[in-house]
């Protein structure tokens, strides 16, 4: 990340109409021409045509290496300082700005005006509500789709867990090999791990004792330099994935890579664990782990499971006694249902929402038009190469050892063009879906809540809730914007008269 703000000439300032300006290109964008000269200079002309005065400049310019907002935070600090000075921030659409929901909550909290210039759209603490909540959806239509993309690369590895690959880095002890993607036994590190489970598998050593013995040894983690730490270790000797198993996401697999132990060593570094009275973890994941806090003493709530069956909710008490109670799940889930229930959206407004969904819908299909095009160009430029190193081959300008490598590498590069391109035809289709439960959510969230499990049930509060505080018995919510609208609204039934008092004609 390159970023710097650059002072303007300080020429007569206007009061009350001072702005700063913020733009950006991601790494991917300069990789297609896109600039920032263009970005400034739509803005400089429309602060010129608005009588606007620019102040100061911000740039941020992503780098592959770096993907920070250096310029970002900068610009959030300059107008916390000024903030008398200067009112008016001018970016050139939504997503220069945000890049995720906090973005959104941040520079919303500044309490400032925002000119998305492109987009035609002002923001101000004046804007209706409506309009806020509007804009605020389509932050978030716009995140859900990004997300989908991680969502895809996560099935991808899903897919190659099952196949019986390691889907990603090896672990210690192991190398990825970058020609087949599979990974092998690390020449320097397996010994050493081998040597770790056998001294650990023997019952006279303690962790501690192989912490030393491992340092000695030379055994150092996958980017090189630092020894492993205790937690390292002990995660270390009870992966399966040295006697050929390995877990992803919580399921097993046969893996097709090569075994560095014995699974009979394997079980016996188990036993020794267990003789060792370890505390004995039955890991079933709760489904509100993280999701609250103690409002007595800010630590987090843990949950365990009690005679096999009920599940309790309570504070870890690190900060010692807070005198706080504990709560059964279902008790949870009733609270969470009711602060659901408080998130209602009026009918006429959700006829609005529909219509802003469909206007995301199309700047998202414009997205995904510019990205397939762009993946096209590359798939025909690939090809042609390809036709090209095949026609030199025949020729014999080139041996058949270089076709052989460099046709890999240009299939290799063929296929990664090919899976970008699935990857948004099936983040596509979800966006359609994300589209649709978000509107259900606003319309209908407790409906819609209680017919679920409890782990679909605490994936449906995240995204209406960003945390809750427990105190004996109540659940205190902190809604996700632009939701948060809503909730209060609906409690105070204020929002409704906001929006009649503020009716305009849309447009
Ligand atoms: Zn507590």
């Amino acid at each position: 990340m390159k970023s710097r703000a650059r002072q303007q000439p300080a020429s007569k300032p206007a009061p009350g109409r001072a702005a700063v300006m913020y733009v950006r290109v991601s790494s991917k964008e300069q990789e297609q021409g896109f600039s920032i000269p263009a970005q400034r200079q739509l803005l400089t002309e429309y602060a010129e045509r608005e009588g606007i005065h620019v102040v100061q400049e911000f740039e941020d310019v992503e780098t592959a290496k770096r993907a920070g907002r250096t310029a970002f935070g900068e610009m959030v600090a300059c107008l916390r300082t000024k903030a008398s000075a200067c009112r008016i921030l001018l970016v050139e659409k939504t997503d220069r700005l945000y890049r995720n929901i906090k973005d959104w909550v941040t520079i919303d909290e500044l309490g400032i005006e925002v000119h998305f210039v492109k987009e035609g759209v002002v923001l101000s603490d004046d804007s209706r509500s409506s309009e806020k909540f509007m804009h605020g959806i389509k932050v978030l239509m716009a995140k859900n789709y990004i997300d989908n993309l991680g969502e895809e690369v996560r099935k991808g590895m899903i897919e190659k867990a099952r196949q019986g690959h390691w889907p990603t880095v090896a672990p210690v002890g192991y190398v990825n090999n970058p020609l087949t993607h599979r990974i092998e036994p690390d020449p320097g590190r397996a010994p050493v791990v081998v040597k770790l489970f056998e001294w650990y598998a023997s019952g006279e050593y303690s962790l501690k004792a192989l912490v030393k013995k491992a340092a000695a040894a030379g055994l150092t983690n996958r980017t090189g330099g630092k020894p492993l730490v205790k937690a390292k270790i002990h995660q270390l000797l009870q992966n399966p994935i040295y006697c050929g198993e390995f877990y992803w996401l919580g399921q097993l697999h046969q893996g097709l890579h090569q075994p560095i132990i014995s699974r009979d060593l394997f079980d016996q570094v188990q036993q020794t664990f267990a003789a060792a009275n370890h505390p004995h973890h039955t890991k079933r994941d709760h489904a509100f782990i993280g999701m609250i806090t103690c409002a007595r003493c800010g630590c987090a709530f843990t949950a365990e499971t009690k005679k096999g069956q009920y599940i309790y909710y309570h504070c870890t008490g690190y900060r010692g006694d807070c005198g706080n109670t504990w709560v059964r799940e279902e008790e949870l889930i009733r609270l969470f249902g009711d602060i659901l229930g408080q998130v209602r959206i009026p009918p006429e407004l959700a006829d609005k929402l529909k219509v802003v969904l469909r206007e995301s819908q199309s700047d998202k299909e414009k997205f995904v038009r510019t990205a397939m095009l762009r993946l096209q160009q590359q798939q025909m430029l690939l090809r042609s190469k390809l036709d090209r190193a095949y026609d030199d081959r025949l020729s014999g300008q080139i041996p058949d050892d270089l076709w052989t490598s460099k046709s890999a590498e240009l299939q290799e590069e063929l296929r990664r063009v090919r899976a970008e391109m699935e990857r948004h035809e099936h983040a596509s289709e979800a966006y359609e879906s994300v589209g649709l439960e978000i509107l259900e959510l606003a319309q209908s969230a407790y409906s819609s809540y209680v017919t679920r499990n409890p782990h679909d049930q605490a994936h449906l509060v995240k995204t209406l809730v960003s945390n809750s505080t427990f105190d004996r018995g109540s659940l205190c919510p902190t809604y996700v914007k632009p939701f948060e609208v809503f909730a209060n609204g609906s409690k105070s039934g204020d929002w409704l008269l906001r929006l009649d008092s503020n009716q305009q004609p849309s447009g």
